[in-house]
């Protein structure tokens, strides 16, 4: 119970991977808010489950490329807990298309979805971590944003941004006890990937060293260690999570 007393939030902890990092979360000793946008039930799945297990948790709808909507968030978490200790900026979208066909609204929703969310949330929620002095701070890149990938170059673009902010962030809040860390994995079996090409799928495969794609629970268990106090010397640093793949 390495986390016990500690409080964090998970934004996209409805599904897929923020899911599975709450859970664990949830399971050495944190208490978690569940943030999602739409899916309601799945939201108080995790939520169910969390209490189940002894745990508390809270879910909270929100927009995270949202100002407004991410204050309550943080005002939600504080209120319940009195405290913050770890955020894990999670929720992501994409719209695939070659860039010719890509239109301005549909990049500035990646972009404000992947990208601007990291700002407002990481804004909000240093003074909590600021006055403990201490904090865990996990953005969820992409080798999307590393290596590129066709179709992708809003998200690309998003989350190689998020690799700048992450190491600008880290070297801001270094002296305050706060960490601030990219965790980038590669196809992750989600409903993210559910809609990609049986082609693309089976070249990805054959072009990933351990010829699988990797599950949410691997992507957990290296966003749990990052937020954990046993972590305290690595800040700015990306992890790769991606069964090398691309092993930049
Ligand atoms: P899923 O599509 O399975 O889940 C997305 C989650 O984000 C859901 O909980 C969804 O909430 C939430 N969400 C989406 N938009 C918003 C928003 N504007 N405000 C609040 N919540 C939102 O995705 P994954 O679990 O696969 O992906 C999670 C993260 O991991 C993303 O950042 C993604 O880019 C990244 N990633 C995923 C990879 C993969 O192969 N799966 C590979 C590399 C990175 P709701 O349920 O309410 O819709």
């Amino acid at each position: 119970m390495s986390l016990h007393d500690q409080v964090a939030i998970v934004t996209g902890a409805s599904r897929g991977i923020g899911r599975a990092v709450a859970l664990d979360l949830a399971r050495q000793g944190a208490s978690v808010l569940i943030n999602y946008q739409r899916n309601a039930t799945a939201a108080d799945e995790v939520v169910a489950l969390i209490r189940d297990a002894g745990g508390d948790a809270l879910a909270h709808r929100a927009d995270v490329s949202d100002e407004g909507d991410v204050a309550t968030i943080f005002e939600a978490a504080i209120s319940r807990w009195g405290r913050l200790d770890i955020l894990v900026c999670n929720a992501g979208a994409t719209v695939d298309a070659p860039l010719v066909r890509l239109k301005p609204d549909q990049w500035h929703h990646v972009i404000e979805t992947d990208l601007t969310s990291a700002f407002l949330c990481c804004r909000a929620a240093l003074p909590a971590m600021r006055s403990r002095q201490y904090g865990r701070i996990i953005t969820i890149g992409s080798l999307a944003g590393l290596a590129g990938n066709v179709g992708q170059t809003s998200y690309g673009a998003a989350k190689a941004g998020l690799v700048g902010f992450t190491r600008a962030l880290a070297r801001e809040v270094a002296a305050e006890g706060i960490t601030a860390n990219v965790v980038a994995p590669g196809y992750i079996d989600t409903d993210f990937v559910e809609n990609i090409s049986p082609m693309i799928r089976e070249w990805a495969i054959n072009t990933i060293a351990m010829r699988r794609f990797g599950t949410t629970d691997e992507v957990a268990a290296a966003v749990s260690f990052m937020a954990s106090p046993r972590s305290s010397y690595i800040t700015g640093h990306v992890l790769t999570l991606d069964g090398g793949w691309v092993m930049p």
